[in-house]
This record gives C-alpha cells, structure tokens and sequence, in this order.
C-alpha cells in the first residue's frame, strides 16, 4: 500500500490493492491511515479528521473514512507501546484468541 498526500487541502489517501469486499472497513487499513494523519498533523500543524482509502482492485473505489480523536490516540499509544518493547527486546504477551495464530507470520518463533 502506498499513501498519496497530494494537496494541502486534500486528507491522505491509502492506495488499497486488495478488493473491497462486502464494504468492510479492516482496522488495519483504518490504523494505516491514521499514521499518515498523524504525519501531516505533526509536519503541518493543522487537525486532520479524515482521510480516504482508494480500492484499486475494485475500480479505485473512493471510501471516506472519519478519524475520531479517540482512534487517532489509541493508534499512538499502540505506537508508544510498540517502541516500549522493541526498546526492551521483550516479546509482547501472546493473542488469547488462538484462531489468529494459525496464519501467523511469527508463529515459528512465537513464545506463546
Ligand atoms: S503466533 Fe502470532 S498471533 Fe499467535 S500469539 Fe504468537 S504472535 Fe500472536
């Protein structure tokens, strides 16, 4: 994926290459922008509450996507805490919900 912020005035946009499928908004995709809403606040100093999300794999479909204050703060303090452990070498704690380790990129290495 790949962000094109073009204008000042324009929200970034996430360049999505994977179908929209049954317009299900994923998290990642939403936490992917809000990292670039972070970017532009932080570089330009001006509020960002939206951005879009360019399905390329289903005729560039164009979904808005509000930022809530409150989104935009978990996304950091996830960030913060993602610093916290690679500063410590610590592996984090391990998904209670074992269906998401049986597509795991790191389920060979994982301490689970
Ligand atoms: S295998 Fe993956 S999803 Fe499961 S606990 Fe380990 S890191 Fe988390």
């Amino acid at each position: 994926m790949k962000c094109y912020y073009l204008k000042m005035e324009t929200p970034p946009r996430s360049i999505i290459n994977s179908p929209n499928t049954k317009d299900k908004l994923f998290n990642t995709y939403k936490t992917q922008l809000a990292c670039y809403v972070w970017l532009i606040e932080d570089n330009f100093n001006r509020p960002v509450n939206r951005g879009y999300l360019v399905y390329t794999r289903s005729k560039s479909k164009l979904v808005n996507v509000e930022l809530e204050e409150a989104f935009k703060q978990d996304v950091k303090e996830k960030a913060a805490a993602i610093i916290r452990i690679i500063d410590k070498n610590q592996f984090p704690k391990a998904t209670p919900y074992k269906k998401r380790c049986i597509e795991c990129t790191y389920r060979n290495i994982c301490i689970k």
